[in-house]
């Protein structure tokens, strides 16, 4: 610090004119008003020197130096290799180089010096390389499909990377995943429309009937509204199971810490769907620990996940005439604690297991509509379980009935 502060004070030239000038003021004026004007300077001089310089960086020579040698250094290997897209170099033959990682990993090993274009034989890859070694272009786009072993989509993008020489790159840019979000996305909005275009356009169909043929006839005004009230109850239900799943989307993750009852939660949930329960004739029967059972999550969100379970087990196994809720609590705190409403009604063809938690999907588009199912609420309870690191297992034998199991994960780890 002191040799940078001396540097400034003797590096500038302007100290010995400070000087000259304190020497004429003795010469002229006597050794006072020297001695003043020598503070005066010193002052001004300390001042400048100790002030912090502007923020400006330079690069010193010979850090350039040293910088530019490491950057020399480096090969366009090291450099592919730490880019996640998959990177092929080829030369002025189209024979490949170099593959990083990234592309061996989506394309399997490559030989040097093969052949890119027998690598790659969908036409728009053989245009791209085409492109690239005619001189055509200095770099070209295409969009490729590589089929095996899974479909995935690559945007391409090939550039020649030597002005003289004949040194080429292809960079594959991986859009599956977002191909499959936009897929997804449309999916989800076209099931949506449809599912509240049905009842929109009942109710149409008859606010029509009611304006023109049946405009006098009480019978039928009186049946045709009581119609239209379900079907708007059908939208409100849809809308507000959509709303349910946008909100747990946008939700942040899971605070930690939080915990629940579980029993509690799921005794308050039979009690509120009590009436829907003795309307369908079945008997809830609870097969409950003593005590409280605690598990990690959010109350609001598991109430909403077993409100959809006993529900659907009272309306799909209605003619079980009972529902069986049963707690396995953690044997300690290092263990699952599982929750399992088992009907005894029809039971789920094995094909449809696996995609009854999509949205929209039903076993039978029928039985649910007629049973005001929307086709979203076996989707909330994947998505707030997995917000809760629990999973839900399905068992069920047609004929015999389901069980729909919640594993909670334990609380604490094992070591
Ligand atoms: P929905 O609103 O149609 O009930 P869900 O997502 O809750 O939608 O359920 C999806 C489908 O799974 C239902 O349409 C039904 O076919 C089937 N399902 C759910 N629970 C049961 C059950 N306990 N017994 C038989 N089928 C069931």
């Amino acid at each position: 610090m002191r040799a940078i502060v001396a540097g400034r004070l003797f590096g500038a030239r302007w100290p010995l004119a400070a000087l000259a000038a304190c020497l004429l003021v003795a010469w002229g004026f006597g050794w006072l008003p020297a001695a003043i004007a020598a503070l005066m300077f010193a002052v001004v001089f300390a001042t400048a020197a100790l002030a912090p310089r502007r923020a400006t960086r330079k690069i010193e020579p010979d850090r350039q130096g040293e910088n530019g040698e490491g950057l020399a250094q480096i090969s366009a290997a090291d450099l592919a290799s730490a880019v996640s897209d998959a990177i092929i170099i080829f030369d002025g033959e189209g024979a490949a180089l170099h593959a990083n990682e990234a592309a061996v990993a989506a394309f399997g090993p490559f030989a040097a010096g093969f052949p890119l274009q027998r690598r790659f034989r969908a036409p728009e890859m053989q245009q791209l390389i085409e492109n690239m070694l005619s001189g055509a272009m200095g770099s070209s786009v295409v969009d490729y499909v590589e089929r095996v072993p899974i479909e995935r989509v690559f945007r391409a993008t090939g550039t020649r990377i030597q002005a003289n020489g004949a040194l080429f790159v292809v960079v594959f840019k991986d859009q599956s995943e977002t191909r499959r979000i936009d897929r997804m996305r449309a999916d989800f909005i076209a099931n949506a429309s449809h599912e509240l275009r049905t009842p929109l356009a009942s109710i149409t169909g008859f606010v029509e009937a009611l304006r023109g043929p049946a405009r006098n006839d009480a019978a039928a005004r009186e049946s045709f509204l009581k119609i239209m009230q379900e079907q708007t109850g059908r939208m409100a239900r849809l809308i507000d199971d959509l709303l349910s799943l946008s909100r747990l989307e946008m939700k942040p993750f899971l605070p930690a810490g939080i915990e629940v009852d579980i029993r509690e939660t799921i005794d308050s949930v039979i009690d509120s769907l009590g009436p829907l329960a003795r309307e369908a004739g079945v008997e809830v029967v609870r097969q409950f620990p003593e005590g409280p059972v605690i598990v990690a999550g959010s109350r609001d969100e598991l109430f909403q996940v077993f409100e959809n379970l006993l529900e659907n087990a009272c309306k799909y196994g209605q003619s079980g005439g009972k529902v069986v809720v049963s707690i396995a609590p953690e044997a300690s705190a290092e263990s699952e604690t599982s929750v399992t409403f088992r009907d005894f009604g029809p039971g789920i063809a094995a094909e449809h297991i696996p995609r009854i938690t999509e949205r929209f999907y039903r076993a039978d588009v029928d039985t649910s509509r007629g049973r005001k199912g929307t086709g979203l609420g076996l989707a909330i309870v994947k998505h707030i379980l997995t917000r809760h690191g629990a999973r839900l297992a399905i068992k069920s034998e047609v004929g015999k009935g389901s069980a729909f199991t919640v594993h909670f994960p334990a609380r604490v780890k094992k070591a």
